[in-house]
């Protein structure tokens, strides 16, 4: 895998500046004074995206958060208008500029995935109404947590493009880069110290470490061939037994963004509203169609609809995988499926 640390003589924008940990917290609330800002915060054991800049601590060593930042642009409940005797009302309101800050680059590419889904073929105006009014101040990686395995699908540990700022932890601060004409103006609002170019060295060793540090991973090789040719593997059997159709892993991945609408009646039968909340190919109603057939009914077919949609039917649709590799499904799971192994259990490994 290529190295994706740019050299500075093709860099577009021209400023490295240093961050010092101890002035993040100062940098945030400086941005919250503008911008809507969320960030990962502590929530028990676990790590949340949440409003920052009031009180809240921006936790930036954080392995990954129960639900990715999608729903800060896909919200997992919306209401699209409301209704009533004399017309409608839609629900598409002025967005308040927000800023996504810390996000690592899996979640950056599920974002990536996520514009498309929502632009290519119809431009969905709830969610592209945020995501234009959304700054990405990612973090790279430098310590994957055992569940990920971002780097076997070149979504992580490093970031190469798709943010305004982007942060390296090189030890006594943090190493800024600019991704964009806002990001730069961020840059200006707030006074940085002017970083050498020899912190681009340092950042390359972050990465180099950080490589070296992911425990799992997923062979990419031949992947759609394999599963192509393995529809009625025993595996599938076994998954039906196993798994729960509780719907949880879908409900932490980054690139799930199915929704189901349901209107929402007063008990007037005069107004009411039309709602959007997150749905799940992994429930029993999902594939549930008028008269009651159900086209997967049982549960094999939902968990190979879940990882072929992800692993072979994204590719055509979004030229691209629909995994980024950031382990939420697996951590999430009771029942510990987890999409790495099941692949290399088809293969034999
Ligand atoms: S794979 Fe795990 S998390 Fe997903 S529906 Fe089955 S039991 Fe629930
Ligand atoms: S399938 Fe699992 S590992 Fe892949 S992006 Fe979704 S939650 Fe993350």
């Amino acid at each position: 895998m290529s190295v994706p640390v740019m050299k500075v003589t093709e860099m577009k924008w021209p400023a490295l500046s240093l961050l010092d940990k101890d002035g993040i917290a100062e940098f945030a609330e400086n941005l919250a004074e503008r911008y809507l800002v969320f960030g990962p915060v502590a929530k028990g054991s676990e790590y949340v995206f949440a409003p920052v800049g009031k009180g809240e601590v921006l936790e930036l060593n954080y392995h990954t958060t129960i639900l990715p930042p999608k729903k800060l642009l896909h919200q997992p409940f919306e209401v699209l208008f409301s209704f009533h005797e004399d017309g409608i009302q839609e629900n598409i309101v002025e967005q308040p500029k927000q800023i996504i800050f810390g996000i690592h680059p899996c979640d950056v590419h599920a974002i990536q995935i996520l514009d498309k889904a929502y632009s290519v073929e119809y431009e969905d105006p709830y969610y592209m109404n945020k995501r234009k009014n959304t700054l990405i101040i990612a973090l790279n990686c430098s310590e994957p947590a055992e569940t990920c395995f971002c780097q076997s699908l070149g979504t992580g540990p490093f970031l190469k493009d798709g943010y305004d700022l982007l942060l390296t932890d090189i030890g006594e601060a943090y190493l800024v880069e600019v991704g964009s004409e806002a990001g730069m103006e961020l840059v200006e609002a707030v006074n940085l110290r002017p970083a050498a170019r020899v912190a681009l060295v340092e950042k390359q060793k972050v990465y180099e470490n950080a490589r070296r540090k992911f425990r799992k991973r997923l062979l990419t090789q031949g992947l759609h061939e394999l599963l192509e040719s393995n529809f009625r593997h025993p595996i599938w059997e076994k998954l039906k037994e196993e798994c729960l159709a509780c719907g949880s892993c879908t409900m932490v991945c980054p690139t799930c963004f199915c929704y189901n609408v349901v209107d929402k009646l007063d008990l007037s039968l005069k107004s009411g509203k039309r709602t959007r909340e997150w749905d799940s190919c992994m429930l029993l109603e999902y594939a549930q169609v008028a008269l009651g057939h159900n086209f997967r009914k049982d549960r094999d077919a939902r968990v190979k609809q879940r990882i072929y949609h992800k692993l072979l039917y994204y590719e055509p649709q979004f030229g691209t995988l629909g995994c980024v590799g950031c382990g939420r499904c697996i951590k999430t799971c009771v029942k510990k499926i987890d999409i790495t192994d099941v692949v290399s259990r088809i293969r034999g490994e």
